[in-house]
Formats: structure tokens, sequence, C-alpha cells
């Protein structure tokens, strides 16, 4: 048996992860600084949640979960954290902390999808998410920290989209309006379309499939779909949170068509892009899900957040290699090899050492293949004086120093 990582998954090597960890390290000091603190929930929940809180007319519910039954219960994998995330608020009683409660999440999602380029049945997201503030000084806050962390990382050909697509109430009368709209060409939309007419129109502007976007784009329907249709307070609320945006210098574009995979966003919705990936070009998606923790149980709570795909940002990410290995040890006496080692480690040197003991020529062959920056050699003269050969494996240069005169040598 010829055994492979299982269609849709990928393992990251070693030569890979040192920019997961670059991307790791960056966005939780951003994360971090602007009072996120980390969750970790488990990955999976009772699939009941995913259904409630992701919403059962979602392509994520409907074709993408998986799903297993144990002793009459059934379980999910986490297709998205946001849901979890909103459990543990709840059942933790996070609501009465002070407020505003921020946290950020990262860790593998699943989701049963075809398998293509950017898109795997797993993946990590990095996300965070905001409770307790209406203001949309928060929404403005959690787009920022996205374009902030984007930015720093070095992504490129960046773009942010923003919408409102309103609140419970004056969505009712959009969604109206869509199956209006669509209504005479209702037959040339896809078997899938035709479901989310009846139960959640919205989504059918986030269809994929290129026959119905063409139709959506045609301007007896794009018009319909592209009227303002918000009422008063959703429309302050986004003529604020494009006010937030101007003040913080951060470019956006409205796009009248965007909604999000998920049912349970109200207001505000947002997508950052790349120019530089391919189809699958979404980096990062989020907006406002105000009826989420009342949806699930807990006290009314105003919340916005963000998710990110991981998977993605590696592609963009263009850094060097990864750190090289400070120092190899190179003798004939491994057990004094192995005691410096452990010494030289704990002063905060990166260090490894042959562990055959064999001739010093291989020895060094092998110093060089590591990467090391430098040797040590512990001779028969080194363990006897106990001054140590230190030499630089770039330019070849050899001199004597005391054990205690490494790391001060190695980088100062
Ligand atoms: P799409 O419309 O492309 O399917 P989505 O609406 O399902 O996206 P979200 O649920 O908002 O995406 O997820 C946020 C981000 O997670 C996406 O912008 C993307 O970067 C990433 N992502 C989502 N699904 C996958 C996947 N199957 N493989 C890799 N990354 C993914
Ligand atoms: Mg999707």
């Amino acid at each position: 048996m010829n055994y492979k990582a299982p269609k849709g998954t990928k393992d990251i090597l070693p030569s890979e992860v040192h920019i997961w960890q670059y991307i790791e390290e960056k966005s939780r000091n951003i994360l971090e600084k602007a009072n996120y603190k980390e969750i970790r929930t488990p990955v999976f929940e009772a699939t009941e949640l995913f259904a409630r809180g992701v919403g059962d007319s979602t392509d994520i519910v409907n074709k993408e979960m998986y799903t297993f039954e144990q002793k009459n219960r059934s379980l999910t994998l986490r297709p998205e954290n946001t849901a979890g995330v909103v459990r543990a608020f709840i059942e933790h009683g996070m609501h009465r902390l002070p407020s505003p409660l921020k946290l950020w999440y990262k860790g593998p999602m699943f989701r049963y999808e075809r398998p293509q380029a950017g898109r795997q049945r797993q993946f990590h997201q990095l996300g965070l998410e905001l409770f307790g503030v209406e203001n949309p000084s928060a929404d403005a806050e959690v787009i920022q920290i996205a374009m902030k962390l984007l930015d720093e990382i070095g992504l490129k050909g960046l773009s942010l989209e923003i919408n409102n697509i309103g609140c419970p109430q004056c969505r009712n009368e959009y969604k109206n309006r869509i199956k209006e709209a669509i209504r005479p060409k209702l037959e040339e939309f896809c078997q899938d379309c035709l479901v989310r007419f009846e139960k959640n129109p919205l989504r059918i502007l986030d269809c994929k499939n290129e026959k119905c976007r063409n139709l959506l784009a045609l301007p007896e329907i794009d018009s319909i779909i592209s009227a303002e249709f918000i009422c008063e307070p959703c429309i302050t609320h986004f003529e604020e949170l494009k006010d937030y945006l101007k003040t913080l210098n951060i470019e956006y574009v409205i796009n009248k068509k965007l909604v999000r995979g998920l049912d349970y966003y109200n207001r505000t919705v947002f997508e950052i892009t790349s120019t530089e990936l391919g189809t699958q070009n979404a980096v990062c998606g989020g907006g406002r899900y105000d009826p989420l923790v009342e949806t699930l149980g807990g006290p009314p709570t105003p919340a916005v957040g963000w998710a990110m795909g991981m998977e993605r940002l590696i592609t963009l990410c263009e850094i060097s290699g990864e750190n090289p290995l400070d120092v190899f040890i190179v003798s004939h006496d491994t057990k004094q090899a192995q005691k410096l080692a452990f010494k030289l480690r704990d002063s905060g040197i990166s260090c490894e050492f042959d562990f055959s003991g064999r001739k010093f020529g291989k020895q060094l062959e092998k110093a060089s293949k590591s990467g090391a920056r430098f040797s040590i050699l512990l001779g028969e003269e080194e363990l006897k004086t106990g001054i140590l050969t230190l030499k630089n494996l770039l330019t070849g240069e050899q001199e004597k120093v005391s054990p205690e005169e490494v790391y001060q040598k190695l980088f100062h």
C-alpha cells in the first residue's frame, strides 16, 4: 500500500513551515497590540451548531461538512470558527466580561469541496471576532487590522470591497426585490440558485456559476439589485463606516453584489482580494453578525469579525529562507560534543553535532551541508585546554575562543 495524504489536504513541510511561523508571529504581534486575545476551540462541534450558526441555506452546511455520528450524537469538523467562538463566548459567560471583548484564533478548518488551486479540504484560517460594539468604528477597526496585517506580510495588489446588506428588517424587502428581478429569467439559473430563490435569494449573488454571474450582470437585473434598499439606520451605519475608513486612509470599493457565504451577516460585509492570486482570489472575508449570539442562545450582542485563508497568504508571501543553524560541532568525542551542544543551546545558540564521532573530514562536510554559519572543532587539544576552535564556514576563518565567548563572537 502506497500511503498518501488524503485528497484536498497538504503536508506543511519543514522547508515551508518558516513562512507559516513568520506570518503567525507577525499576526500575533499585531493582534495583541490591539488587545485581541487568542482563543482555541475544538476542531469538532455539535452539527446543530453549524446548521444554526452558519445557516442551513449555505453551501457550507448543505454540501461541505464532514459530519459523523457517535453514540447517537452528530458531530461535525468545523468548516469555520465563528460559530465555535460564539458557542464558547456564551458557554463561558464572556458577555459578562468588560466590553468590547476581542478574540482571535488560528487553526485548521474542514470543507468537503472540489480541491483546486487555492481550495483545499483541510485548510487553515486566521480570524478575529470583536463583541459588544454596535458602532461602525468596530467595523473600521477590524478592517484596519486585516489590511495592516496583509500589508506587514508584504502582500501586493490588495483590494478591499465593502457592502452593506441591511438588517433583518430591511433585507426582507431586498430579498423580494432580488426575486422580482430574476424571476423572468429564473429557468436559466443553476439548480442551486433555484433552491436559493426559495430559501435565501441573497445567496444567489454569491453563486460561482459563470452562467448565473452573467445573468446577474444583465442591465435589467443589475439595475434593480444595485439600487439602494437599506433602511435609514443601516444607511447611517454605512456612511459612518466610510467616514472612518477615509480617516484611516483605507481605500475601498463599494460592491453592491457582495454578500458573504454565511447566513448570519447583517449590515457590513467585506472581502479583501489580491490581483496576484488566480480564480480563488479572496484572502480575507468578514462582516458584522449582530444576530448570531442571540440566535445561538446568548444575550443580544453586536459582533463583527473576519477570517483569512492562510494557504492563500502563504502563496503570496515572499520571504527569505529559514533561519540557518548557528553552530555545528565537530568532534570524535560524542559525549563531550553533546555536552557542549546542550551548553550552547542553553545560552541561546542553535546548535547541532555529528552523532557518529567519525572522521573529521566527513563531519566537516556534514557541517557545511547543514547550512550552519560556524563550526566548532572539539579535538584532542581543545578537550585538553578547554579552548575551542571556532570556524566561520562562509569565510573559512578560524580563531580560538573559550566556550563563554562563543555567543559574543556569533552575535556581535
Ligand atoms: P468562497 O466564496 O471562495 O468559497 P467563502 O465565502 O467560502 O469563500 P469564507 O468562509 O469567508 O470563504 O472564508 C474566508 C477565507 O478563507 C476565504 O477568503 C479564503 O481565503 C479562505 N478559504 C475558504 N475556503 C477555503 C478552502 N476550501 N481552501 C482554502 N482557503 C479557503
Ligand atoms: Mg466557500
